[in-house]
């Protein structure tokens, strides 16, 4: 579980690279039909394993009891054996069947364990595919809420172990019940008080766990901030993505002390618990002890009456352990139930998030030719503000349109929208004339390729990097090579096994590559799918300056039947664009091109300017060095 989640974490946020804190459900109540729907999905990942560790556990709570009489009946017998009562052949025969019960419970425990073992790998394979496959039908939005990351996080943290949890201890519920039963039964047989006195003992030291149990969970509930926060500290002292920038300002010893101070507060709480935990578990203690005394009491005033056998007096005091024990399980089953249930409403609450059916809509068909904003606004789920407003422009095939703009202005927002990862919450999209929103946004995304800024530099082989882009080519490899050239990711060709070379130091055997490489392989991975709109989400990081004039260039001269969409802070690559759209605060202020927004003298060309001189004094510089 734990090396899953190490693994899973990464590929699924760059926002955590280390394992989830651990944290407690959002809520303290508990549904009915979670719990039905926990033992359907038990049910559901292995009916025979199910069904066979219901069975073995319900056959073996009969078994305490039987084990007990048996041991009655052998010890009366051997106290009888002496003065002529029991033959050596009866002796023989409660011992076979002593022997026999030993024998039938190892049976039912070795195949209630299997089944066990084994219904719990199905069911957290089964969970863990429903998590995923929930996952990757998630609208992107929600993986930039923390809530909902933080619900996928939890959910997947409790996979392996909450849902048989819950069944396991519906089950042990039910066999204590039995076994409770049957040797109450047993005991009732030495007086009308004992019964009750035993398992009034019983119940405070239950009572002290539970009450216990659930004040731990609510301090965890309560920490599961500070948690994440300490974790992410945690995280950026083990990051390889990290630990330059660390090093190099030496902040360490802050990030260790800050982790500190969170692990003190979190200790500080469990000190308080554990002291008033032990308070009550010993007062819990003596008064069982109390009471045990008591029943003990009345047996022995019994026994000196001449109204017991030896066999009734070992039966009394093996049958207070067992019922000590099964009200213990009996309690803690249904606090432990509970206490499941919670954490399975993390998993079920993140199982019922609205998914965004990325194939409903009409099939798209073809080229796109143009896309037109009508009057496009956005804002972000649960947020108050529109961060896009009125924005309405048009591009067509063969044009390359640049966004400018500061941080925040928009731009990126405006690409999740073009790209159909988010719907517009005003205005409308059109694509070749029609309203994008009648068609699905897969098959519209299948006609747009694009790198962002933080692309993915995937732990897969080369090729995969490149064919992920269109896995239905996965095995093209010429396509594949045609891609690299064009990305200029020769480098490819000189790696150890050429495109099959597995990247990425994750994993054994890996090949790292360079930043600047890595950018290539992107690069690739957006020629690779022919689509028919482009877009370059700020490249800058991605690809060095002359690449990313390079590319647009190309894409210019070659490309005429495309259409170019560039987020840019070089003016240089900005330039080239034949139209010019200038972001502010979600509204389009300027646009044109390049030589119609200098004349204008507004925004944009203030901002060329700056960056010109910026430019021309490097160029000075250089000159004179
Ligand atoms: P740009 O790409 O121009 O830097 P963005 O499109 O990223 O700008 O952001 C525009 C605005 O939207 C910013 O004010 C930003 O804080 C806000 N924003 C971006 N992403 C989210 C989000 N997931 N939830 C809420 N607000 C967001």
């Amino acid at each position: 579980m734990e090396s899953e989640r190490c693994r899973l974490a990464p590929v699924m946020s760059s926002r955590s690279p280390g394992p989830p804190p651990s944290s407690a459900p959002a809520s303290l109540q508990v549904r009915t039909a979670d719990f039905r729907n926990t033992l359907a999905l038990v049910w559901q990942a292995s009916p025979r394993h199910a069904a066979t560790f219901v069975l073995t556990s319900l056959l073996s709570s009969i078994l305490p009891a039987a084990t007990l009489w048996v041991g009655k009946l052998l010890l009366d017998a051997v106290a009888h054996a002496g003065a002529g009562g029991a033959s050596y052949t009866r002796l023989l025969q409660l011992l076979g069947l002593q022997v026999g019960l030993t024998v039938v419970g190892g049976l039912l425990s070795t195949v209630q364990g299997a089944a066990r073992e084994l219904l719990g790998d199905a069911l957290q394979h089964r969970t863990s595919r429903s998590i995923l496959e929930k996952a990757s039908g998630l609208p992107v939005e929600a993986f930039e809420r923390a809530e909902t990351y933080d619900q996928l996080q939890q959910a997947y943290r409790e996979v392996g172990s909450r849902p048989l949890g819950v069944a396991t201890q519906l089950v042990g519920l039910a066999s204590a019940l039995v076994t409770l039963a049957s040797v109450g039964a047993l005991l009732a047989r030495l007086g009308w008080a004992v019964l009750p006195l035993v398992l009034l003992a019983a119940l405070p030291g239950v009572w002290v766990s539970n009450k216990f149990g659930v004040e731990g969970y609510r301090m965890l509930r309560r920490q599961t901030h500070d948690a994440r926060v300490q974790n992410y500290l945690g995280s950026v002292l083990t990051s390889d993505a990290l630990v330059k920038e660390v090093r190099l300002f030496g902040f360490e010893p802050y990030l260790l002390s800050r982790w500190r101070e969170y692990y003190l507060g979190f200790r500080r709480q469990l000190e308080d618990v554990v002291r008033r935990r032990s308070g009550w578990t010993f007062a819990a203690a003596l008064f069982s002890a109390l009471l045990v005394g008591l029943a003990s009491a009345l047996v022995l005033r019994r026994a000196a009456g001449g109204g017991l056998t030896v066999g009734d007096f070992s039966l009394f005091v093996l049958g207070l352990a067992q019922v000590q024990g099964q009200v213990g399980n009996v309690l803690n089953g249904v606090s432990g139930i509970y206490q499941n249930l919670l954490y399975m409403r993390n998993l079920f609450g993140f199982l019922e998030l609205p998914a965004r059916d990325l194939n409903s809509g009409e099939e798209w068909q073809g080229p796109i030719h143009s896309i037109e904003f009508q009057d496009v606004g956005f804002r972000y789920p649960l947020t108050e503000r529109d961060v896009l407003r009125g924005v309405s422009f048009r591009v067509e095939r063969g044009q390359a349109l640049a966004l400018v703009g500061e941080n925040g202005a928009g731009k990126t927002t405006l690409v999740k929208l073009l790209t159909r990862l988010f719907e517009p919450t005003g205005g409308r999209i059109l694509l070749n004339g029609q309203d994008a929103a009648l068609f699905s946004p897969r098959s519209v995304q299948r006609e747009m390729s694009s790198i962002f800024q933080d692309f993915g530099q995937y732990q897969m082989s080369a090729g995969e990097n490149v064919a992920v882009a269109q896995t239905g080519r996965m095995d093209d490899e010429p396509g594949i090579g045609q891609a690299v050239d064009r990305a200029g990711a020769a480098f490819v060709e000189t790696l150890p096994e050429g495109l099959q070379t597995p990247l990425g130091r994750l994993f054994q055997g890996g090949q790292q590559l360079s930043g600047g490489q890595w950018q290539r392989l992107a690069l690739a991975r957006l020629y690779f799918r022919g689509a028919s709109v482009l877009v370059f989400d700020e490249p800058t990081a991605a690809l060095d300056a002359r690449a990313e004039f390079d590319t647009i260039e190309a894409l210019r001269r070659e490309t005429r039947d495309r259409i170019t969409v560039l987020i840019s802070h070089r003016f240089s690559t900005v330039r080239l664009a034949d139209r010019i759209v200038v972001l502010e605060g979600g509204k389009i202020t300027e646009s044109g091109t390049h030589g119609e927004l200098l004349a204008l003298g507004g925004r944009y060309a203030q901002l060329y300017e700056l960056q010109a001189r910026g430019y021309a004094e490097e160029e000075r510089q250089k000159a004179e060095g």
